[in-house]
């Protein structure tokens, strides 16, 4: 009774085409003197687009902007 679950199989091969797509397309790296909170990002994954407001991840030096819709990480701003 181990086998596997033919629709669990498909389910991870989808992760990990998404794993892949979002590795080919790393998020845009920009510095801080070029970010404007009411500029337009378009997520190459499913298309979203929107300002990067309530979108943002603070760390130490930089901050992140990601998908609301997929998760996909869109943008990075540096500051220098
Ligand atoms: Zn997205």
């Amino acid at each position: 009774m181990n086998q596997p679950n033919p629709q669990e199989e498909r389910g991870r091969k989808d992760l990990d085409i998404q794993g892949y797509f979002r590795s080919r397309h790393p998020a845009k790296t920009i510095d801080y003197s070029s970010y404007n909170e009411n500029m337009i990002l378009e997520c190459s994954f499913c298309d979203w687009k929107g300002t990067p407001e309530g979108h943002i991840e603070y760390y130490d030096g930089l901050f992140d902007v990601s998908c609301p819709n997929c998760d996909k990480m869109l943008l990075i701003v540096t500051y220098s």
